[in-house]
């Protein structure tokens, strides 16, 4: 039953299959491209309905592509506020183009960002949403969506509908259907909208990359001949930073103590000792680690072991060939400078 406090619509208002398109700030998502395929069949079901897509901060490049996969139309949001992402303007934008241009059914692929769009998009809109969807059909008899996903811990398959609500909307994961084949001869329309948010909820500040990102990009601590490690001397995550420089200077990897990990400043992947992993580098850079005995257990096998540690007196240091005593704060940035001169990179 529809609900009685939502406005009453008009489902002959409300035509076209629309997407939204998802991008990277360089390209469209995947997903977004597999969506209008998905769109172009469910369409031409709809009696040669339009594929309409929306975008949010994006190029004319990119709702071209958008074209050549298969949309008609493509609205672009101009609107500088809304350069980065914040879930509720997104929302609230999307929302306004999508109630302008009334399509029958609207589509978001179920990303990080999708899945919350989703959401807002349709209480805004006063309609439903099914989320990861695996099937989308055409009902031949009322010509509504058939929004078909997994139920009852996948042991069943529920196929829902939203009869009373336009647009009918159903999120879809990345993947399920295959992406249509790129026809550089389709043409389509770019229209520019300046979609004005009602009542900005978020104010952008500012943005900074985890650690734990740039950890993850390096390879991986077994297979590497240089190893840079930090415990909990660095006294934060922010002191990993100088240990990545420092390890990507030398080609090498980072690796951390079992406290390092606890602190939740790496990853426990990266964790070397007793019950983390057992390494043999060519070279092992204790930075702020005392050299416990479960900790030397993973490590005892490297050619040669430096330590760096305020503490004359901590057992790695009389563990090491080599041992820089001192505040790791002053002697990494040294030692990476030395590096980089060496390197004829300053
Ligand atoms: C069953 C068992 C399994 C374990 N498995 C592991 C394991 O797999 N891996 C592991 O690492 N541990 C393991 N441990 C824990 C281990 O016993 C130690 O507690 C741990 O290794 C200590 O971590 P840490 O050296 O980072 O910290 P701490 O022992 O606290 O040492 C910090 C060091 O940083 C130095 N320091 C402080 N400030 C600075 C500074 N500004 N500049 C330079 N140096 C500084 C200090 O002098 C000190 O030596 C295990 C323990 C048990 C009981």
């Amino acid at each position: 039953m529809p609900c009685k406090l939502w406005p009453e619509i008009n489902k002959e208002e409300y035509k076209g299959v629309w997407v939204y398109l998802e991008h990277d700030g360089a390209k469209l998502k995947d997903v977004a491209l597999e969506l209008l395929g998905k769109a172009r069949d469910l369409a031409a079901k709809r009696g040669k309905a339009p594929v309409g897509g929306v975008l949010v901060a994006g190029t004319d490049e990119m709702a071209q592509e958008a074209i050549y996969h298969g949309a008609d139309k493509v609205v672009v949001i101009v609107n500088p506020e809304l350069k980065v992402y914040t879930p509720y303007e997104y929302a609230n934008a999307i929302a306004k183009v999508v109630a302008k241009y009334k399509p029958e059914i609207f589509l978001i692929g179920a990303t990080k960002r999708g899945r919350e769009l989703a959401a807002f998009i349709a209480n805004t809109l006063t309609t439903g949403i099914t989320a990861d969807c695996t099937a989308l059909e055409i009902d031949p008899k009322t010509g509504d969506l058939m929004q078909i996903r997994p139920t009852f811990g996948g042991t069943q398959m529920a196929t829902i509908k939203t009869p009373h609500r336009r647009p009918q909307m159903a999120s879809v994961r990345p993947g399920v259907f295959p992406k249509p084949p790129r026809d550089v001869n389709r043409k389509g329309e770019i229209i520019h909208e300046a979609v004005e948010i009602n009542g900005r909820r978020t104010t952008f500040l500012g943005a900074e990359r985890r650690i734990e990102r740039d950890i993850a990009d390096l390879p991986p601590v077994e297979s590497s001949d240089v190893v840079v490690a930090g415990g909990r001397g660095l006294g934060s995550a922010e002191g990993f930073k100088l240990l990545v420089e420092l390890a990507k200077l030398l080609n090498g990897t980072v690796a951390a103590s079992l406290m390092a990990v606890r602190a939740g400043w790496a990853p426990h992947t990266r964790q070397v000792g007793q019950t983390g992993k057992t390494i043999r580098p060519r070279l092992y850079i204790a930075v702020g680690i005392s050299g416990a005995v479960q900790h030397m257990m993973g490590i005892q096998e490297s050619k040669y072991i430096v330590a760096i540690n305020s503490d004359p007196n901590a057992p790695i240091v009389q563990n090491s060939d080599y041992a820089i005593v001192g505040d790791y704060k002053q002697i990494v940035p040294l030692l990476i400078e030395e590096i980089k001169r060496a390197k004829g990179l300053s």
